[in-house]
């Protein structure tokens, strides 16, 4: 079967909330103890893998699985460097294991990675919108000895699987476009290789980063539209790209679908995911205040479409008068008409 089929037609399972499962002639099950693992996380997990071509393990969110990753797979003293222009919180946490050991350095992901023992890259990067030549990249990060992690949050698996392009590691915070409804909170890394896999899980346990039933309960019943989901969100949000240009008060639209040759060489549509300039930070908050359709709220790849100004986050990372868009669901022309109104105030 066509992977889109069996997303819609494998089961959900029930809702099991158990915390223990009895032993069976003295002898502990695969859930004997919710921590280690549940029916749920694991039905999860399986379907995930399939998607990725790994081995997935879920965790509490994208960032408890990057804190996990970097725990498990790295020691004191350890380099990484990671995708500048990409998602901040993944730099804060690096910088906040400074004191754990690690050492940081923010690199220019369409270019050569630097020497490290980590390198972390993110296609669509949020919210800079740079695209990393990943076979090139991931051939130099390996040569130079690192582990590679993709952050494919954006993207999905539908539309690019960095495993197949020699990443160790994939990561997606399961809470954007996986779960697509903004509710539910979790995150998942997909291993290239079983012993990687059985290290995470080990972990996973012995740190308590763990994802409850309910979540990805929601998002195994998300992932049965998510290839029509991310469909429909790539057409509107290219299409809003390409007015977005086109519009007097925007200075620079970031969307890799406008002719990114990089990006046209590793996906055919390129998700719901775009940026763009405006003056300063007064026109960005004045957009903000004027929508009525689209919600201005932080996160991203719900059915509902969300803006908001980065630099409210990230001051010092992107420039005063950039807005992100995740582009949801709703008519293309709604969505045009609010925008169109926001921004001419
Ligand atoms: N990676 C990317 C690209 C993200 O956008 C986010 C969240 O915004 C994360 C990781 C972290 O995920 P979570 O919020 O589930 O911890």
């Amino acid at each position: 079967m066509n992977r889109e089929t069996e997303l819609v037609r494998g089961g959900t399972p029930p809702l099991d909330h158990a915390t223990i499962h009895p032993y069976v002639d003295a002898i502990p099950g695969p859930f004997f103890y919710q921590r280690t693992a549940h029916p749920v996380g694991a039905e999860a997990e399986r379907v995930l893998g399939e998607l990725d071509g790994g081995h997935a393990l879920l965790f509490s969110s994208g960032t408890g699985a990057t804190t996990a990753l970097l725990l498990a797979m790295l020691k004191p003293g350890a380099t990484v460097a990671v995708a500048a222009g990409g998602y901040y919180g993944t730099v804060a946490l690096m910088r906040e294991l400074a004191g754990w050991g690690l050492e940081v350095e923010e690199f220019d992901q369409t270019g050569e990675p630097p020497v490290a023992d980590l390198v972390w890259l993110e296609p669509c990067a949020n919210p800079m919108m740079t695209f990393p030549d990943l076979d090139v990249a991931i051939g130099q990060a390996h040569e130079a000895g690192a582990v590679v992690v993709v952050d494919n949050t954006v993207l999905s698996p539908m539309l690019l699987r960095p495993l197949e392009h020699g990443a160790d590691f994939v990561l997606h915070s399961a809470t954007k476009i996986l779960a697509g409804h903004h509710d539910a909170l979790l995150g998942v890394v997909i291993c290239a290789r079983a012993e990687d896999h059985a290290r995470l899980h080990s972990f996973r346990t012995t740190s308590g980063i763990v994802a409850a039933p309910d979540p990805a309960w929601l998002m195994l019943r998300g992932l049965k539209t998510l290839a029509v989901r991310v469909e429909r969100q790539s057409v509107t949000a290219l299409e809003l790209a390409r007015r977005l240009s086109g519009h007097p008060a925007v200075e620079r639209v970031r969307y890799p679908g406008l002719g990114d040759p990089i990006a046209e060489q590793y996906v055919d549509a390129f998700g719901p995911l775009l940026s763009f300039d405006v003056a300063d930070e007064h026109t960005a908050a004045r957009v903000e205040r004027g929508l009525k359709l689209i919600e201005n709220a932080t996160s991203l790849g719900g059915v509902a479409s969300t803006l908001e100004a980065r630099a409210r986050w990230e001051p010092e990372r992107v420039p005063p008068g950039l807005l992100r868009l995740s582009v949801g669901l709703e008519d293309v022309e709604d969505l045009w008409a609010d925008l169109a109104r926001a921004l001419e105030g």
